[in-house]
């Protein structure tokens, strides 16, 4: 059952996104021809575009990290891009993956995919059991859909489509706009800034809300893994399986940014969904777990921010 990834020419589609950029750094340890589309060269959403590069560059292994991504008030404010983009960049490559012959391709979904008020730890087959958190319906709604084209090419073509589903992701690549970005990254530099200028920490909503989050060179890894060894119907929950409050998150970024000033809630902004904790015995069955610990991944994020290395989204 195991996919040799020795001599294969592999795509990353989404190589310069956050997850697929570490996916390119980790595929780097194998000895695979690892292919990438620029922006300009291939649009994702376009069908017979990403057809006809697809036949002219014949990957046999593709990773789906491409994704239109943001944080809780992104999604709120282009709930048609979100939900629009989406489908239409998965139904171009797994269309393209089944015309050109692919032989294995790992789909990534996120935790959002899961029901809002899912008993937690959220197990796989807690999919499709409930009402979608109202703030990411959208983006919710388009992974869904490519986790159901996988199971669907599966049961059709016997084709070896995968799907992996991470829980929230942080670290090199990351997106530190505050108005589009995800809560680490946003913590780091609001306590960087309100060290900066000696101000209180703004944090959003009540703080309460429990998230679980991943270094992403972690996710790539375990997304290496799971092209490697695993071949079933069902999606498979990337996290480290621990969670904290969003206060205790404050807390630790500014323990490690160095900064022991004031914390205040707007609470005009929303809490989303109040805990996301996935459980990750499916995974550690595969033989993987997580490995950087989240003070370490904080820590290299914040050296990231300090040196510049991140893109922020306009
Ligand atoms: P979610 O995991 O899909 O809800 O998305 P986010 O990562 O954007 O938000 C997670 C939680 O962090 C929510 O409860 C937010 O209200 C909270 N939060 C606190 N401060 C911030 C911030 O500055 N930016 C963001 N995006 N979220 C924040």
């Amino acid at each position: 059952m195991a996919y040799d990834l020795a001599d294969k020419r592999v795509w990353v589609a989404g190589h310069r996104g956050m997850v697929g950029s570490a996916i390119v750094r980790r595929l780097a340890d194998e000895s695979c021809e690892v292919l990438t589309a620029s922006r300009t060269d291939l649009d994702l959403t376009d069908k017979a575009g990403v057809l006809a590069w697809m036949q002219a560059n014949r990957p046999d292994a593709v990773f789906l990290a491409a994704a239109k991504v943001g944080g809780i008030l992104a999604n709120d404010r282009y709930p048609a891009d979100f939900l629009l983009d989406n489908l239409l960049i998965e139904t171009s490559i797994f269309a393209g993956a089944h015309a050109t012959g692919v032989e294995k391709l790992l789909f990534l979904g996120s935790s959002c995919i899961y029901p809002k008020l899912a008993a937690q730890p959220i197990v796989e087959e807690a999919l499709l059991t409930g009402p979608l958190e109202p703030t990411n319906e959208w983006y919710a709604i388009a992974k869904i859909a490519g986790i159901k084209l996988a199971q669907a090419f599966r049961r059709q073509h016997g084709h070896d489509y995968i799907s992996a589903m991470p829980t929230n992701l942080y670290g090199p690549g990351d997106n530190f706009d505050l108005a589009s970005s995800h809560v680490m990254p946003a913590l780091i530099r609001k306590v960087h800034e309100a060290k900066t200028a000696r101000a209180p920490v703004v944090v959003w909503g009540t703080g309460t809300p429990r998230r679980e989050f991943l270094y992403v060179d972690d996710c790539a890894d375990a997304c290496v893994h799971l092209m490697k060894t695993y071949s079933d119907d069902a999606h498979v929950n990337v996290g480290s399986g621990e969670d904290l409050s969003i206060l205790e998150l404050t807390r630790l970024v500014m323990e490690i940014v160095g900064y022991n000033g004031d914390i205040i809630h707007d609470t005009s902004k929303p809490d989303g969904t109040p805990r996301k904790l996935m459980d990750v015995t499916r995974l550690a069955e595969q033989g993987w777990r997580a490995s950087t610990s989240l003070k370490d991944g904080i820590a290299a994020s914040y050296r990231h921010f300090l040196e510049g290395k991140y893109r922020a989204v306009a």
